[in-house]
């Protein structure tokens, strides 16, 4: 009896989840990444929640031999599927009489443009009876690509940022659920750090700051170095971001990763103007910490970083 009850809810569940995966071959983006010494088939698959079958799939490879440099295409399921990431869903459409581009587009919230793209139509022309792949509308994206960045625009705006002097991006967790920027300015003032809170960006995960909410640090607005590695060249010129929570023990939120790629993007993109290297805290040399933690997809964010 309960057994079947199992099999029957996995079955079930089964059934969710596939009804609302597409085929690979639908996601219209895919994470490439290189391959680092030491790593093994199996070891990318787990790092980055595929399967070795998947991996050899989708890059054509006959055996398991991989080689260092070499870039792979990580296929994006459901679990890869994290807010920055967002592959574009597609759904079909069949075109029928009457339709037009405009009108199909307009039905699903999306442009023309975008609907030609997605198809490779270089004109208005439409058959009835042909298939179409729609886009699925920005504005009907779930939650974790809402746009988190809002407030840090605003907040940064008279900022003149230093380019030149920040040359990489370290990725930390603060290792307990508490916390945001009042809290650990205070909290790094009374350990003697003048500057107050040592990271320049925070994210917080819903319980002393909102889940994803991107908080300025008082040296990000003044452009001061960091202290939040040990070594003091590194934070003369690396920023910090901290994602509020314990990855060793729990997971950052969906909300937390969105904010954290979409604040990546934009440090890269617009706030400095140019890619700089990327690392989570336990990579630097002689830190001797777990930070950022297990849990946090240090991997998947190296397959969009490096
Ligand atoms: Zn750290």
């Amino acid at each position: 009896m309960h057994n079947n009850r199992r099999q029957f809810t996995r079955s079930a569940l089964l059934a969710t989840a596939g009804g609302m995966l597409l085929p690979p071959s639908l996601w219209a983006q895919a994470i490439s990444y290189k391959v680092k010494k030491g790593d093994t088939l199996g070891k990318i698959a787990t790092d980055l929640n595929t399967s070795i079958r998947e991996l050899k799939r989708a890059n054509n490879l006959s055996s398991d031999l991989i080689q260092v440099g070499q870039k792979l295409t990580i296929p994006t399921g459901n679990d890869t599927n994290l807010a920055g990431f967002s592959p574009i869903a597609m759904s079909n459409y069949i075109v029928v009489k009457g339709d037009t581009l405009g009108k199909i587009a307009q039905r699903h919230a999306i442009s023309i443009r975008e609907l030609k793209a997605a198809n490779n139509l270089s004109r208005d022309l439409i058959l009835v009876g042909q298939n179409l792949r729609i886009p699925r509308s920005a504005v009907r994206q779930t939650a974790p690509t809402e746009d988190l960045m809002a407030k840090v625009r605003a907040g940064t705006a008279s900022i003149k940022v230093q380019r030149d002097k920040w040359q990489r991006i370290v990725v930390h967790h603060s290792a307990i659920k508490y916390g945001n920027v009042e809290k650990y300015d205070a909290a790094h003032r009374l350990r003697g750090m003048q500057n107050g809170l040592a990271y320049h960006f925070l994210i917080g995960n819903g319980i002393d700051a909102g889940d994803g909410e991107v908080e300025i640090g008082p040296r990000w607005q003044k452009q001061q170095a960091g202290g939040h590695v040990k070594n003091h060249l590194i934070n003369q010129t690396a920023i910090g971001i901290c994602l509020i929570g314990n990855f060793e023990k729990t997971h950052p939120s969906k909300k937390q990763l969105a904010a954290f790629t979409q604040l990546m993007d934009w440090l890269q993109g617009v706030a400095l103007g140019r890619k700089v290297n990327f690392a989570g805290h336990r990579e630097l040399k002689g830190e001797q910490t777990v930070c950022p933690g297990k849990h946090f997809p240090l991997a998947l964010m190296h397959a969009r970083y490096d």
